[in-house]
Parts: structure tokens; C-alpha cells; sequence
């Protein structure tokens, strides 16, 4: 089956105009403020920016503003804008409101498309997503899910506890979930719900401190306690959570990929500039063996994360599930990037931890991305099952 690489001439001069806006914009930014965007004069600025030049919400349909790419469009262009921390922040393709975006696109209804898609598509609001509960609710296990929705007249009554939502603070909006049917441990039946930030059953419970910084708005917890939202509030079908939460995680994954890819390549470009002028022991860094060693296997990770998350997207677009392939790309991108950013650190000695350059806030970043979107080994467990279910569906034919 052929699967086709090459991008578009559309997309192609989309992704050099985004590159080009990123090295004159975005960087300058991101160098001043060392990676991490933390006020909304920041944001608006850069977004008036990215809309002008062109590169906003290159995701979403034209009516919303974008270019409606599709998710192989999308590979080549988000490379490009997370080549800077902040430059998916100012094209508006950062998580999450990049996949609620696709969600909502997705499965809303006209009227919740006005309502929250629209602005949220012009930049004008932020989003959140709320799935991941503290123990023992959900988190790499779904079915675990304790967040409850009833029915009350003319609407649900959601309760519940949920941590790590990003970007919850300053959010005009989260998509929930919360069981509508089955009991924790069991799949069961969930549902998505649209809760306005004012609500006053969904409050603010902390902002949680971590590892990574530059995800606009950091991570919280929330409770919902008694949150009555109407019917109208439901996004797409009762019970139908799970299934709609798969079409949002495989495309969030690749994205998510996608963005990280274009730090791994920056990370690279660091050490490759400072390989190229740095001598040692009578010679160039770029001229001794384990530095080559180090500067080859980061050119390796690079291009092969490229390749599966392509082969991802090619299935995505086609239609298909693509659970097995979207596993693969994920697993293998979230560690290459890592691996890529610790060897370009070291190419550069004790710069490479120093404030100098970003390297070390890079490695912050890339981090986490190893448990979200579904930890390495949760995938490594998903895709040893399908392959030995391939196996044995295959029945005697394939025995060795
Ligand atoms: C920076 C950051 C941002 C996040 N943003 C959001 C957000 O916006 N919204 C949201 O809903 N959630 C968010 N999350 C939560 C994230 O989705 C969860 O952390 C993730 O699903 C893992 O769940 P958990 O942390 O409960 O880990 P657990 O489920 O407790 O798993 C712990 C560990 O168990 C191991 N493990 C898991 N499955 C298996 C297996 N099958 N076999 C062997 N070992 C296994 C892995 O090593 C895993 O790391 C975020 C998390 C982080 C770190």
C-alpha cells in the first residue's frame, strides 16, 4: 500500500511561511521570557502576530479561520511552530484547546460550534479538558472514571474530582467527562459535558507544581461538586464518551508529536552550532567520534519519528482507527525526543545546562510528554495485545 510523504505545495509554503514566522517572532519572544508565556498580554500579542502573517489555526475548517489541514498537513506545519515552546501557543495549536478544537469540529452540535468553537478558534476564550482523576479514578485506565453524571430535570448533576487539567485556570470552558452509566472498573458508558467556567459547581481546588512550565496555564485540580449543567450542555451523544474520547486522543497524540519533534530538531540545531565552532583537545567537538556518535543517532531519532508519525497521520486521514500506528509513533517520539534533547545538552557541556541557551527547559518540557497522552508503557502493553491477537487471529498460516 503506498502511503504518500510528500506534503502539498499549499501546505509546503504554508509550513515555510510558519517557519519563517517562528524564527522572526516567535524566538526573540521565547528567548526573553525563557520559555514560558505566563500572561495573557503575552498570548494576545503573539496571536495578533500569527494573524497577520497567515500561520493562525492552520487546523480548523476556513469558516472558523484556518486552513482546514488535514492530520499529514498538520505534521509538517506544527513541526514547524514547535520548533520555539511558545510558537504553538501563538499560532493557537497548543494543547489543549488544539484538540478540543478538533473535537468540537468533530461532534458539536451548529449551536455549540458558535457558542465555544468559534471563539475559541479566533483565540478570543481558552479551554480545558478533563478526564484524569486523582487514584483511584481514571487515568492510564479509562473504565476507572468516578467523575458521575445524573440526570436531573433538564439536566445532569456532575460530581467529582478531577487533577492535571491544563490551562484550566482562565478557561472559559471544559469539556468533562464524567460516567453516565456502569460503575469505576468497568467501561461503562461516559459522556462529555460543556461546563462554562462560571459555573458555580466547578471550582478551583489548586495549581499543582511541576516538572514542565511553558503549557499555558499550568495544571490544576478541580472539583465538581453538585454541577448542574443543562442538556444542551452534552457534546455529541450520552454514553458515547469513550468512543469520542478516542477521536480526540489519536489525532491529540500526533499533534502533540508533532510540536515536540520541532523542539527535538531545535535541541539538535544547538548542537550542531556549538559542535561546529567549540575545539577541544586540538579539534572540533563536530570532528570527534562520540560527539558524531551522538549528533548521527539524534539525526536517526529525528527522522524516524517523522516517518511513524506520517504513517500515523496517512491512516488518520484515511479513516482509520489507527490505534496500533498512533501507539508505535507516540511511544517511540515521546522517548526520541527526550533522548535527543539530553544528548544535545550534553554535545554542549556545562552550557548546556545553563540558562544560556533553552536546553535545559527543554528537557523539562519533553518530560512529561512520556505519561500524557497515555504512558510509554500503557502503549507498549496496548500494542504487544493487538499483535498477539493479530497473531492468533491469523490462526495456523503464520505458526513458525
Ligand atoms: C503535564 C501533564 C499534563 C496533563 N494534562 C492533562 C489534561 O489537560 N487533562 C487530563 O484529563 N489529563 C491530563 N494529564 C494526565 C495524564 O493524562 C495522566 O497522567 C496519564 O493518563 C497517566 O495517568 P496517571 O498519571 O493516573 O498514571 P497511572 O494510571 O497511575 O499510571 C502510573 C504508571 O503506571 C504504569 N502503567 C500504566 N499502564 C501500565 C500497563 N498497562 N502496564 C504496565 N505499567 C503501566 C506507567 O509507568 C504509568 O506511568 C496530564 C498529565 C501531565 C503529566
Amino acid at each position: 500500500m503506498a502511503v504518500e510523504l510528500a506534503p502539498d505545495p499549499d501546505v509546503a509554503r504554508l509550513a515555510e511561511r510558519t517557519a519563517a514566522f517562528v524564527r522572526a517572532v516567535v524566538i526573540p519572544v521565547e528567548e526573553r521570557l525563557g520559555g514560558v508565556a505566563r500572561t495573557e498580554s503575552v498570548r494576545a500579542e503573539l496571536q495578533a502576530e500569527a494573524k497577520a502573517a497567515g500561520v493562525f489555526v492552520p487546523h480548523v475548517g476556513v469558516e472558523f479561520g484556518g486552513h482546514g489541514l488535514d492530520m499529514r498537513g498538520r505534521a509538517v506545519v506544527f513541526e514547524e511552530a514547535g520548533y520555539a515552546l511558545l510558537g504553538p501557543l501563538a499560532l493557537n495549536i497548543a494543547a489543549p484547546d488544539e484538540g478540543n478544537m478538533h473535537l468540537l469540529e468533530a461532534i458539536a452540535t451548529d449551536e455549540q460550534k458558535a457558542r465555544y468553537l468559534a471563539p475559541l478558534a479566533a483565540g478570543d476564550v481558552r479551554s480545558c479538558f478533563a478526564m484524569t482523576e486523582p487514584a483511584p479514578g481514571a487515568g492510564s485506565d479509562p473504565a476507572a472514571l468516578a467523575t458521575t453524571a445524573v440526570s436531573v430535570p433538564g439536566g445532569w448533576r456532575i460530581d467529582g474530582r478531577k487533577w492535571f487539567i491544563t490551562g484550566a485556570e482562565g478557561a472559559a470552558f471544559a469539556i468533562c467527562m464524567a460516567r453516565t452509566s456502569g460503575e469505576p472498573g468497568h467501561a461503562g458508558g461516559a459522556t462529555m459535558f460543556l461546563v462554562d467556567a462560571d459555573n458555580p459547581g466547578m471550582k478551583i481546588v489548586r495549581h499543582i507544581d511541576t516538572l514542565d512550565e511553558s503549557l499555558y496555564g499550568g495544571h490544576l485540580e478541580l472539583i465538581f461538586d453538585g454541577c448542574v449543567v443543562p442538556d444542551d450542555a452534552v457534546l455529541g451523544e450520552v454514553d458515547q464518551g469513550f468512543r469520542y474520547a478516542q477521536v480526540r486522543l489519536g489525532p491529540a497524540r500526533m499533534t502533540h508529536c508533532m510540536r515536540w519533534l520541532g523542539i527535538a530538531r531545535r535541541a539538535q540545531d544547538i548542537a550542531l552550532a556549538r559542535a561546529n565552532e567549540r575545539e577541544v583537545f586540538g579539534a572540533k567537538l563536530a570532528d570527534l567520534g562520540m560527539v558524531q556518535a551522538m549528533i548521527a543517532d539524534n539525526e536517526i531519532d529525528i527522522a524516524a519519528s517523522r516517518g511513524l508519525i506520517l504513517r500515523a497521520c496517512w491512516e488518520l486521514d484515511a479513516g482509520r482507527s489507527a490505534a496500533q500506528a498512533t501507539s508505535i509513533a507516540k511511544t517511540f517520539t515521546s522517548e526520541a525526543v527526550w533522548r535527543v534533547v539530553d544528548r544535545a545538552l550534553q554535545i554542549c557541556g556545562a552550557l548546556g545546562v545553563s540558562g544560556d541557551v533553552l536546553l535545559g527547559r527543554f528537557l523539562r518540557e519533553v518530560r512529561p510528554f512520556r505519561i500524557y497522552d497515555g504512558p510509554s508503557e500503557t502503549h507498549r502493553w496496548s500494542i504487544a495485545r493487538r499483535a498477539t491477537r493479530r497473531h492468533a487471529a491469523a490462526g495456523a498460516e503464520v505458526r513458525p
